[in-house]
């Protein structure tokens, strides 16, 4: 049986790209975003009593990561990117359908838009449907995972004293948590697993309307140098 399902919305988000987006969400909650209701759904009927609800699940596509012929290992890039594990053991981007989901944080509800924070979605992201985050049942107090059993370890971030004032000055601009968001993502270390940081070697990124370059001067210490208006 195949069925076509369509887009009740398309995320605006602060990642303009997938590189230094968190693994799941929750991860940063300065990663903002809103979530853009198509017709019908931007008609305030459809987020009746929504107000009432701190989170809710997205499900939505992986549009940046479609393919046509399906895995049934993929390598997550949690394991170091080397070690193969079943799709369906893993939440890698990579799999039948490429449907992701996410519980984000509702920060405010108007019709036709959502305000969202702590989420981990590419901007321009489809969502193919919304639910209600319900304690009670999505809360497994005695839940266990043995691949992904805590939350990534952080790392260091610290600033050059111009990185800090470009920041701070884009923040002003975008109205928006730009130094937190920046903290919380490179704390992740993005960086592919299988790459030993030089300390001349650069990484870049773009949150929001800005890029964000950083190096590592030693071992397990990021260092934004700088946050530059893109191009
Ligand atoms: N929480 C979701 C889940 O479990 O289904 C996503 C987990 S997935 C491991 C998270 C990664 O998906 C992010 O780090 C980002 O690089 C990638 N991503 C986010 N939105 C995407 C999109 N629209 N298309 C492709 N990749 C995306």
């Amino acid at each position: 049986m195949s069925h076509s399902v369509t887009p009740v919305g398309f995320v605006r988000s602060c990642f303009k790209e997938k590189f230094a987006i968190p693994r799941q969400p929750q991860l940063a909650p300065a990663a903002r975003g809103v979530l853009e209701l198509v017709p019908p759904f931007d008609n305030g009927d459809a987020v009746q009593g929504l107000e009432q609800v701190s989170h809710v699940w997205l499900l939505f596509l992986f549009h940046q990561a479609l393919e046509s012929t399906p895995r049934l290992k993929v390598r997550p890039p949690r394991l170091g990117g080397n070690k193969a594990m079943g799709v369906f053991a893993t939440r890698a981007t990579h799999r039948p359908n490429g449907i992701g989901q996410s519980v984000v944080k509702l920060d405010q509800v108007e019709p036709g838009r959502l305000h969202l924070s702590g989420i981990d979605l590419l901007d321009g992201t489809p969502v193919l449907d919304i639910k209600p985050y319900v304690p009670y049942a999505d809360q497994v107090a005695d839940a266990a995972n043995g691949i992904a059993s805590a939350a990534p370890l952080l790392i260091q971030v610290s600033w050059s004293e111009t990185g800090l004032q470009q920041a701070h000055e884009h923040a002003l601009r975008l109205g928006e948590p730009l130094v937190a968001l920046i903290e919380q993502c490179l704390a992740q270390d993005p960086r592919p697993a299988y790459q030993v940081p030089s300390p001349e070697r650069v990484y870049g990124a773009r949150f929001w309307d800005v890029d964000v370059r950083w190096h590592y001067p030693q071992a397990g210490v990021i260092c934004v140098q700088q946050v530059q208006a893109a191009n």
